[in-house]
Order: structure tokens, then sequence, then C-alpha cells
């Protein structure tokens, strides 16, 4: 860290935001260290010879006159092993480490540094002296955790020749594990970790199409609203809406090998029971602790809001750190409103000239500076990696109009809508089909054509008419009764039903259906397709549609979810043949006795 030396002395102190009289130029965006506590400041506004700087700890206690020290260098953090399976503060601060050092809460000024020191990894390096290598590359790998090996990368903007190289064998985050002696001849010692600004975006070689999905198992997101493997998704949703069950869904089941989590500002009990979950909920694929593929940041309420300002950005720089080393990564914001209440707070003691609702009229491209570095990329190093970002937002009273949600919605390609209306009459999980979609459906098409079925646009078209159809018709349905609607109308709501009930409700916590392949997505949809079809044919052969939905084949195809694992798909041939044939057996006794049971008088 770099010695820090008086810049100047504290004027004003106004809750997290103090302003300050220059005695030495400092940079906008400096770090700063105020007082013998060493409270930790940003310089956000330079105004002739002052400074107005954000602090990011508490700063009661602080009193005008107070020396500042800059430090040289901007909000960075870093990034080595050690990340995975740590719970930080918005500024990187680890928590569980602090905690147990300084009692619970976070003492002011503690300069505890993010990894641990101490800690002996194992570094197996895969490079040679004289190799020629560029930032990016890597120079060996550690088994950070179980499930992530963490390839130990040049810093981006280095490159040269390697002179030494550490053998294989125990080393902490600090020791130097190899030397790279750049273009000028300039001899640079590399260590297990390096920093990186947080407001920079990492570099990488290519920007990759959204042409490959982020698969979540869930089957309404897949299939209707899908996401791309470095897309950016907006998830709104009220309290109660299944929010957190949701977040703990993507987090198990979405296919990416690294999950960041950012908690901002929800009440701290509301983050605590995430934090405290998230840690021991099991890891379908590995069968071991979650934990060993996420990195947790959390900013509760009560701790001061710049560093909940800080926390997205932190984040993301981690999401592209793994990214960098050819991971998929997934991060989950929550909630990315409480995000701007803090850009919002800090703007207000700022003095800033507030626009919509009181945000600050940079809102939008803080916002576009944040979703902007979601992507799949060819990385410096040339593998495959990616940063896909899912922000839940909770608008008060479900407003969608509120600037937040709208910039959101600028800046992001999916919205996964939760319902309240469908959480309440515990339909789960509660996305509303009228208020979620995705503009890229079309451009992940070819990869479900390609994977699941040849005809799989046309599948999915069907199935969103189907029950857009459907929905129409409940509307009429509710003013003159179901019963007095045609044949063909009623077996139309008939089928929705069973779409509601074997498709889009997935129970999070039936082990056969928490998630759903996208095979089995594919098959179940055809099945729920070809069924209303199949009962329409039958219908006009003058079988009643009461007749078809008291026939265990309805019943049979609206279990198939829960009933046909994965692991079993071939039993979807099964049901439909079992389907036609009972469907085929009603219109027989239709033909022979109009009348009768299976028939319309
Ligand atoms: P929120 O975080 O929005 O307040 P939760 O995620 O805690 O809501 O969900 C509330 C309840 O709804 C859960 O305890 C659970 O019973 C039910 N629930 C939510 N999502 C699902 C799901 N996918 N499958 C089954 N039950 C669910």
């Amino acid at each position: 860290m770099t010695t820090a030396v008086t810049a100047g002395r504290l004027r004003a102190i106004l809750g997290p935001v103090v302003h300050v009289d220059l005695e030495r130029a400092v940079m906008l965006g400096e770090l700063v260290r105020i007082g013998d506590q060493s409270l930790l400041g940003e310089v956000v506004a330079l105004e002739g010879d002052s400074a107005i700087v954000q602090v990011y700890e508490e700063t009661a206690g602080l009193a005008p006159g107070t020396p500042v020290r800059a430090t040289g260098h901007t909000l960075e953090i870093e990034l080595g092993p050690g990340l995975m399976g740590t719970v930080f503060d918005g500024i990187q601060r680890p928590l569980a480490r602090l905690a147990d050092t300084h009692g619970d809460f976070l003492g002011a000024g503690q300069e505890a540094v993010a990894l641990d020191r101490d800690r002996l990894w194992t570094f197996a390096p895969v490079v040679r002296v004289d190799a020629a290598l560029a930032g990016g590359g890597v120079l060996g790998t550690v088994e950070e955790t179980a499930t992530i090996t963490h390839r130990i990368l040049v810093p981006p903007h280095l490159s040269g020749r390697i002179t030494s190289v550490a053998a294989e064998g125990p080393c902490r985050v600090e020791d130097i594990i190899a030397t790279i002696v750049d273009h000028e001849g300039v001899a640079h010692p590399l260590r297990l970790f390096h920093t990186w600004s947080v407001r920079r975006t990492r570099p990488f070689r290519a920007r990759l199409g959204p042409s490959v999905p982020l698969l979540t198992g869930q089957r309404v997101l897949d299939t209707f609203f899908p996401l791309p493997r470095g897309g950016a998704c907006g998830m709104p949703g009220g309290f109660g809406t299944g929010k957190t069950v949701m977040q703990q869904q993507l987090c198990r089941w979405a296919q990416a090998d690294v999950i960041v989590y950012v908690g901002c500002g929800e009440r701290g009990n509301e983050m605590t029971e995430l934090l405290t979950k998230l840690p021991d909920l099991i890891d379908p694929r590995t069968g071991r602790p979650l934990s060993e593929r996420t990195v947790l940041i959390a900013n509760t309420s009560n701790m001061p809001v710049p560093a909940r300002e800080a926390s997205i950005y932190t984040g993301v720089t981690v999401a592209e750190y793994y990214r960098d080393m050819g991971y998929h990564v997934a991060l989950l914001a929550d909630s990315t409103s409480r995000w701007a209440e803090a850009l919002r707070e800090v703007s207000g003691r700022l003095g800033e000239m507030p626009a919509e609702e009181g945000y600050p009229p940079y809102l939008s491209s803080r916002l576009a500076a944040y979703y902007e570095r979601a992507g799949r990329v060819e990385t410096l190093a040339g593998p495959e990696g990616s940063v896909t970002l899912i922000s839940a937002i909770s608008p008060s009273g479900g407003d969608v109009t509120e600037p937040v949600t709208r910039h959101t919605q600028r800046f992001t390609q999916c919205f996964w809508t939760l319902d309240k209306e469908r959480a309440q009459a515990r339909v789960f999980p509660a996305i509303s089909l009228r208020d979620s979609y995705s503009h890229l459906t079309d451009d992940l098409a070819a990869w479900w054509t390609e994977h699941v079925a040849p005809d799989w646009p046309s599948l999915r078209q069907q199935a969103l008419g189907l029950l857009d159809e459907a929905e129409r018709v409940d509307a009429t349905a509710r003013l003159i009764g179901a019963e007095a609607l045609p044949p063909g109308q009623q077996w139309l709501l008939m089928t929705a039903r069973l779409f509601e009930d074997g498709f889009l409700r997935q129970n999070a916590f039936d082990p056969r259906d928490a998630s759903c392949s996208p095979e089995r997505q594919g098959r179940l949809l055809r099945l729920l397709v070809a069924t209303h079809t199949r009962g329409a044919a039958a219908i006009a052969a003058g079988v009643s549609p009461h007749a078809l939905r008291d026939s265990p084949a309805y019943a049979a195809v609206g279990r198939a979810n829960s009933d046909i694992g994965d692991e079993a798909l071939a039993q979807f041939d099964t049901l439909a043949a079992a389907r036609d044939a009972a469907f085929a057996a009603l219109e027989l006794a239709a033909h022979a006795d109009p009348a009768g049971a299976g028939g319309m008088a």
C-alpha cells in the first residue's frame, strides 16, 4: 500500500460525506484515510481548494481540523485465492475474519486486508522461465476449493518474459511466485494476487454473441424468458413473492461455475438469513457445500451507505476476475433498488441537484456502467468466460415506472417479474407471464433447435399462443361462467390448467422437479401442446371436454413434471401413447353413443 501523505484537513462533516480543505492536490476517485482511526474515503468531487469525500465508515466522532491523508490510488480490491466462500463488505473487508478478531461489528478504520495473509496455498506452475506471457496469461494454478481451480494470472496491463518462477509447493498470497521482465527491461515481481480498481472494466480479447443460454433449470425462465450467458436481467419482486427461494434456486441450479452474491442494504436480519442459508446449501453438481464456488458481498442497511454504493462494482470486478480464468460467472445482486437509494442518499449529502424522484442525474450512467460489464468473452488468455448479471429490484409499491426499474430495463435484455398475485395463489415460481420478457429469445433459438428439438421455436410459440388465448377466454368465462363456453374453449381452459400445474409451477422442494433439464423442458412442452391438439381433435369428434379432463390420461399429463425425471425421458413417449389411446377410446365411445357419458348430448 502507498504511504499516505497529508493532503488536507476536514472542514465539515455531513454524515457519510465530508468536506476537506486541501493543502495539496488529490485526484478525483483517489482514496483517502481520515484521522487517527484511518477511516477510508473516496474523493467524489473537487472544487477549487476543497474536496468532497464519501466515507465508507461511520463518521460520528470526527471533528473539523482532522488530517486527511491521500493514498495515491483509487478504490481497489485484491484478486487472488481466498475469495471463495468468504463474506466481504462492499469495500472487500472480510466480515467473518474481522468479527473473529474484533467482535461482531466492524470497528472503524480497521485496515483489514481482504485476502488472508497467513493461509498456505499449493501453487503449481504451468509456465517455465523464458516463456513470453501477456496480460491475463496463466502462471500456474492453486486448488482454491474442492470445486474451483484458481488460475493465477499475469495482471492485465503487464506483459514480457518470465525470468523466474516458483517450484510447485506451498506459498502465501504475498509470496513472489514469478518475475516478469517487461519490454523496457523492468522486472515485476508477481504474487498469488493482484489489485484492480473496482470502477474499471477488466479487459478481454473479444466480445462473443448472446448465443448460449444461461440455463437455470427453471422451466418458465429457460423456455419462455431465456437469458444468455453474458446477459443482464432485472428481477422485480416485492416481499413474499418468492424472491429468496428463487435466488437460492438460481445459486444452486444456474449453469454457472461461480456465483457472486451481492446483498445490498436489505434489513440486517433478512440478509443474515440468506447469508447463513447460502453456505449451507448443497451444490447439486458436486454434493459439496455451495460456498466452495460462491463469493458473498454483504452490506446491510446499518452499514454506511457509500460502501453499499461500491458493493456492486466490487462484486462485478470479482466476477470479471473469475471470468478471466475461463469460468462462467453469475452475479446476483439483491437489491439494486437499495443500491440506488445509497446513491441518492450520498448525492443528497453532496448537495447535488436531484433529478427524478430525488435520484441524481447520473443514476442511469452508473447503472449503465454496471450492466456494460456483463458479457460472454474470449479472455486475454484465450478461453471463453462470461459474467451474467441478475439484479433483484424492489420497486416501492410495485411501481414499475419508477426510475430504477425503468433504467434497468434500458440496460438489460430480460425481465423476470415476480408477481404478488401468483405468489398469493401459491403458484411458484411466481413469474408473471404478462410482465416478464426476454429480448434474446431469437438469438438463443438456434441453441434450442440444435440441442433440444428442431421445432423448438414453433413449439414454444404454440404454447405461448395457447396461454395467451386462454387468458382471454378466461376473462369471458369469469363473466358468463365456464359452462357457457363452447366445448373447444372449455378444453382450452383445461389445458391452460395443465400448463400451469405441469409446466409453469415448479416446486423448489421436490427433489425431482427442483431443476429441469432443457431436454425435459422440451419433452414436457411437446407433451402439453400435443395433449391440447389431440384433445381438440377428440372434441371435434364429439367427445365432451369433461370426459377428457376426467380421463386418467389428463391427470397423468399434469403430473408428468414430477413423475418423470431427467433420467427417464423415454417415459414421455409411453405417456403420450397412453394418452392417445385413452382419447381415441373416448372418441369411439362418443361415436357409438353420441348422447352417452363420453360424448356431447
Ligand atoms: P420472499 O423472499 O419474496 O419474501 P420467499 O422466497 O421466502 O419470499 O418465499 C416465501 C415462501 O413461498 C417460501 O417459504 C415457500 O414456501 C414458498 N415458495 C417460494 N418459491 C417457491 C418455489 N419455487 N417452490 C415452492 N415453494 C416456494
